[in-house]
């Protein structure tokens, strides 16, 4: 098996929705706000090269919505997906399964396109299977007032039309060990209904895609919990649960909407977890 981080390039949002209760004056030292109070944010996917299977984790923003909906966005960087999978060797036609962490336009917005002429939308990965899960599915097709501005229907339901959508089976346990996909799944309801958490093995140590479970390094104290979480006590204790597997198994947290860090590990301190270490990608894998 081999990793590849893929940066689908970053994009800002609104500082204070991404840290909840935390004041600005603190959370501003470490995630400075530009003029309109937003800041930096990151949309690395994961690319799983595996046997025959090119597993793609997330898929960024695409790049089909309106001017007026990326003005509120601000996209910015030097990368694509499309650069970024170039780079390794790879094309988006390669791609055998495309796993959807969940159906947030940030997550799931790259995988569907506009044809040629722009009449039709269609996936943007042609020979992909996409993964989500039935909860999670029922949950953004009939989304709740609150997160309706985030689950937007062009994203979605072009892919279950494809016919290329696949469920993986949930059987009610918070963690499976191996999926579908060969890694093992951390749900999370927190953040929005059946979250999946990417926990995969890779060169003896255990890599986790923190996705919206831990969106920053900065995000590491418990209180630290995003405005767009619908179930925020939840978030705090699946966090909590989490992070001490992750301190006390030196789990190497892969950080999806971190624009500065790729990767972290945590420890336990007197004040709770907190943040040990920053890595790239290369200094961990050396590639
Ligand atoms: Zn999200």
């Amino acid at each position: 098996m081999t990793l590849y981080p893929i940066e689908a390039g970053n994009f800002k949002l609104d500082g204070g929705a991404m840290f909840g209760v935390v004041p600005k004056a603190i959370w501003q030292r470490t995630n400075p706000a530009d003029a309109t109070n937003k800041i930096d944010i990151g949309m690395r996917c994961l690319l799983i090269e595996d046997g025959g299977r090119l597993i793609l984790i997330d898929t960024g923003l695409g790049n089909k919505q309106s001017d007026k909906f990326f003005s509120y966005y601000t996209p910015w960087g030097d990368y694509t997906l499309d650069t970024s999978l170039a780079k390794h060797g790879f094309h988006r036609d390669d791609i055998t399964d495309v796993f959807l962490t969940h159906l947030h336009f940030d997550h799931v917005g790259g995988a569907i396109q506009w044809n040629k002429d722009r009449t039709i939308l269609e996936p943007s990965f042609k020979n992909a299977t996409f993964w989500s899960n039935a909860n999670h599915w029922q949950w953004a097709v009939e989304p709740n007032a609150r997160e309706k501005a985030s689950f937007l229907s062009e994203n979605i339901l072009p892919i279950q039309e494809s016919g290329q959508l696949k469920f993986v089976g949930l059987n009610g346990e918070k963690k499976s060990k191996e999926s579908e996909l060969g890694f093992g799944i951390f749900y999370a309801d927190g953040h929005t209904e059946k979250q999946m958490i990417p926990i995969i093995k890779y060169k003896g140590k255990t890599l986790v895609f923190m996705a919206d479970l831990l969106p920053t390094v900065a995000h590491v104290p418990l209180p630290y919990v995003m405005s767009f979480d619908t179930r925020p006590l939840l978030t705090l204790s699946e966090k909590e649960l989490f992070l001490k597997e992750a301190a006390d198994n030196e789990y190497l947290l892969f950080m999806q909407h971190d624009a500065h860090h790729e990767i972290c590990t945590v420890h336990q301190t007197e004040k709770g977890i907190r943040l040990k270490e920053t890595f790239t990608f290369k200094e961990i894998f050396n590639s």
